[in-house]
């Protein structure tokens, strides 16, 4: 949308960017061409539309060497869409592009249609390629799908300390300390009191210093997501309670583990069991979402809507302040278009209909002009088509998965659509 909105990297934005790259790449992923004739482009950014152009005409030229005359029709008119298409950006867009296009049997052979795929990719591609397989490559979209964002990790004990950043699979480790603490056991002769407290004072200069290290490091990073702190004993509690991290920072504290190490071999640990920790973190957050609703619900506020038509109705009329989507929505919007004149219509299936719907659309007169020339010229995803509007209005939009008890309940009592508004309604 408005280039001048300023996107903070929040979970919520990215749970639609991922949901609607995973449905992208699973639609596309299982689609198979007859042969060697499915084009896929990956165009990253920086490179002249031009010169992209300049490469299609040649692997156009190039393709006329196919020797079966249907492989290379199908190549070649691939190659055309992928042109046409093209043709329709200025320059590419910020992150890249990916255009996939294809003749795809529908209905066994014979049945071939030509399928095109235009994706602008949630990160930068790095990607140049351009290749014709039997089936579209997805390898280097589905790559996105990882997290990106930056973690900080602290792993802690009274001896040692390591400080570490997490940036997608990219692990660095910034800084190391050593306590210089003595041990538990005084020397022969010290007082036992006065050996603890120089010991707790020498803790505490130490937490001091690392929560230092800490402030420094973990602040400056624009992106940092959140912090975990492992350790193997109870240091790192006694870390957390010392006061020597900045309150932003722990703010951010996503969870904290037990290691069996400190160095880099306990920042590993913590590593290993990230995907975990930030899954639960992100259901936590989902069951806040799903929670809230239960509340507006329960209060009688009327600040929530439900259901397919009413969240449609509060998008229209720009009053939602959150969508809520369960993942397992497989409602598709589905246009009917007539061939022989111009009717159209729209319809609202669950997916697995929409096989025997076009199956009985053969035959059907047009409502219009009576032609048996219906058919489905497009169909598209509600969740898609709802978040687009929510886009719009400037609502927050939460895509819930399954996984939680919270997330099932917004599927089976909700029907997977509800809406938090931002006022109620004045009906
Ligand atoms: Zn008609």
């Amino acid at each position: 949308m408005e280039a001048s909105k300023v996107s903070t990297p929040s979970t919520k934005r990215t749970s639609l960017e991922r949901f609607r790259l995973k449905r992208a790449l699973e639609t596309i992923g299982k689609k198979e061409g007859r042969g060697t004739q499915l084009v896929s482009l990956y165009v990253p950014p920086g490179r002249q539309i031009g010169e992209v152009m300049g490469m299609l005409r040649n692997e156009y030229g190039t393709s006329s060497n196919i020797k079966s005359d249907f492989t290379r029709k199908n190549v070649q008119d691939a190659i055309t869409k992928v042109q046409q298409r093209l043709k329709l950006f200025k320059q590419v867009p910020k992150n890249g592009l990916v255009i996939f296009a294809g003749a795809i049997p529908q209905n066994g052979q014979g049945s071939e249609r030509m399928e095109t795929y235009v994706i602008t990719p949630p990160q930068p591609i790095s990607v140049y390629l351009y290749r014709c397989d039997p089936k579209f490559h997805m390898e280097y979209l589905q790559e996105q799908l990882k997290e990106k964002e930056t973690y900080g990790i602290i792993v802690i004990d009274a001896n040692d300390a390591a400080l570490a950043t997490l940036e997608g699979s990219r692990l660095q480790i910034v800084r190391a300390e050593t306590s210089g603490v003595p041990g538990k056991h005084r020397a022969g002769g010290q007082s036992a009191r006065r050996f603890e407290r120089l010991r707790d004072m020498h803790l505490l200069s130490y937490y001091k210093r690392v929560g230092n290290h800490a402030n420094t490091i973990f602040l400056a990073l624009p992106n940092l997501k959140g912090l975990i702190i492992g350790g193997p004993g109870p240091t790192k509690y006694d870390f957390q309670k010392s006061d020597s991290l900045n309150y932003m920072l722990k703010e951010k504290i996503l969870d904290t583990v037990d290691t069996a190490y400190t160095d880099e071999q306990g920042v590993k640990e913590v590593v290993e069991r990230a995907p975990e920790i930030l899954k639960r973190v992100r259901y936590v957050e989902e069951k806040k979402v799903v929670q809230e609703l239960l509340y507006e619900i329960g209060h009688d506020t009327g600040l929530i809507t439900y259901g397919e038509k009413e969240v449609k109705k509060a998008l229209e009329s720009g009053i939602v302040k959150t969508l809520v989507v369960s993942e397992a929505v497989d409602i598709l919007r589905v246009t009917v278009k007539c061939n022989n004149c111009d009717y159209e219509r729209q319809e609202t299936m669950k997916e697995q209909i929409l096989p025997t719907f076009e199956q009985n659309l053969i035959g059907q007169p047009c409502p219009k002009c009576t032609a048996p020339s219906l058919g489905v010229t497009d169909t598209r995803d509600l969740v898609e088509d709802y978040a687009e509007q929510a886009e719009r209005v400037n609502a927050n939009i939460e895509i819930v998965s399954m996984e939680t008890e919270e997330g099932q309940m917004l599927k089976n009592s909700f029907g997977g659509i509800a809406a938090i508004l931002r006022f109620r309604q004045s009906d």
